[in-house]
């Protein structure tokens, strides 16, 4: 399993498993608010009642009843005598069920005594009632008419059990009523429906979710935060292994020079000429010097790393020093045609001289580098309101565009498949980077693949 994979997987399961928690807890905290609401309702309920017991004798349904029993008294004594068929008896039965009904929801005085004892309360007051009946007989000495009984309840084997079956969950049973009186004998719910019992529960629900959510954020966000630590680590460790191996190879080939031309001054015939003997000796003093600044670059690019690096400023006329730079490359680099267009009319800037050419140097030789064709390079020069700007323009390779954005870092070579085709450690940019930023200053970089680079480089004054 690759290192990205190792973090990866792991990780993504952690969230999977950190969600499905909090879903299975926030689910069963509904419940349970679900509940809690219900209980609260019942128990506020309860208390109404008793309340409404004991200062008005009454349950809610006094008028309702005395109303239920003289219609119970007329249906047997005017109605039921005129039945001569089981069909005319099931309409009565049916329209005796229907009466009920509207005498009860009509004369029930109950729901406005429990709005008022909610809100006095401080509790939702905003609900509707629902009645149903369970059970209803209509009787006199002679006839008893069973008028309804509701299945569920009176004729199943465990009625007790399961009063509540197949009723709405958001319905609050707030008592259950029997009565009888000389026609009559019912048996009836009341309920309490909330319609914004879910809005009321969710409100309830809102920190908790919120706490939950946020987590959860909090999770995914370290996450990814290490994610791309790890890919950042890995990067560099990757960009140091391969510094390691430019290094090796930049240094092998001057060493391996000097050994060469060691073995040669042990020949016999090379030691009798002189001018071979002076060759050879160059030859070895000028790969020591390029060993010996390999070597320092690197002592004091590891300097660099510790410390703030010191500036030697000085005032120099930048169109001057620019011009003596660019002149005194060109001389080392024939071969390069090198433009030069500067509008800076003698104007003076404080930096570090040899910083300063280091940095452009730098520059030049990348343009001279990393081309295929007879370089062509264009320097320019201008002032503006923040400072001055120098670029570089060449004529060659260029840099894609997901190279761009890191060309500057510490060890970054654009990789060409051979990685010592062209030679270097991949610090000459950042050296360039580190120098214009150690001015104040910034670099930038655009380019396009096969059609050239441009350096611009801006200094304050
Ligand atoms: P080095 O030249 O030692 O590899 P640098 O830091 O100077 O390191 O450059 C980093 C990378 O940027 C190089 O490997 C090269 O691919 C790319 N690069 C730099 N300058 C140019 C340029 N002028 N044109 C095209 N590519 C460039």
């Amino acid at each position: 399993m690759s290192k990205k994979n190792s973090i990866l997987i792991p990780g993504i399961a952690a969230i999977l498993i950190l969600v499905a928690v909090q879903v299975y807890v926030i689910k069963d905290l509904w419940v349970d608010k679900d509940i809690l609401f219900d209980l609260k309702y019942k128990i506020l309920s309860q208390e109404a009642m008793d309340q409404l017991n004991r200062l008005s004798r009454t349950d809610g349904f006094e008028n309702a009843l005395v109303v239920l029993n003289n219609y119970a008294k007329e249906t047997l004594t005017d109605e039921l005598g005129r039945i001569k068929s089981e069909e005319e008896l099931r309409k009565l039965k049916e329209e005796a069920l229907q009466g009920a009904y509207k005498i009860l929801n009509e004369l029930e005085n109950l729901s406005p005594y429990l709005k008022g004892y909610f809100k006095r309360q401080g509790s939702e007051g905003d609900f509707s009632r629902n009645i149903e009946i369970n059970y209803l007989q209509f009787l006199d000495f002679d006839n008893k008419l069973e008028i309804y009984a509701n299945p569920a309840i009176f004729r199943s084997p465990n009625a007790q059990n399961d009063t509540l079956k197949g009723k709405p969950k958001s319905k609050i049973l707030v008592n259950r009523f029997f009565r009888e009186d000389n026609y009559y004998r019912i048996s009836f719910d009341f309920y309490i429906d909330f319609s914004g019992k879910q809005k009321m529960v969710f409100r309830d629900m809102a920190i908790y979710l919120a706490m939950s959510i946020f987590s959860i954020l909090v999770v995914v966000t370290i996450l990814i935060i290490t994610f791309r630590n790890l890919m950042e680590e890995k990067r560099l460790s990757n960009l140091k292994t391969d510094f390691i191996n430019n290094m090796t190879h930049e240094i092998k080939t001057p060493l391996s020079t000097i050994t060469v031309a060691g073995k040669t001054l042990e020949i016999e015939k090379i030691r009798s000429d002189e001018n071979k003997i002076l060759e050879t000796a160059r030859l070895i003093g000028k790969q020591s010097v390029h060993l010996n600044q390999l070597i320092n670059l690197i002592l004091e690019i590891s300097m660099w790393e510790r410390t703030q690096f010191q500036l030697d400023k000085k005032e120099v006329d930048i169109g001057e020093l620019m011009h003596d730079i660019v002149d005194s490359f060109r001389t080392g680099n024939n071969r390069v045609v090198i433009q030069e267009d500067y509008s800076f009319k003698g104007q003076k800037i404080r930096l570090d001289v040899v910083y300063f050419t280091t940095m452009i140097n730098n520059l030049l030789s990348n343009a001279v580098k990393y081309s295929d064709k007879d370089p062509v390079i264009r320097v320019e020069g201008r002032e503006n309101r923040e400072g001055i700007v120098i670029s570089i323009t060449d004529n060659g390779i260029g840099i894609g565009k997901q190279d761009l954005k890191h060309v500057f870092d510490k060890f970054y070579r654009v990789s060409q498949g051979n990685i010592h085709k062209t030679k270097g450690l991949g610090l000459g940019l950042y050296y360039v980077k580190r120098i214009a930023e150690a001015h104040g200053g910034s670099v930038t970089v655009e380019s396009k693949p096969g059609e050239g680079s441009t350096f611009t480089i801006t200094l304050p004054k």
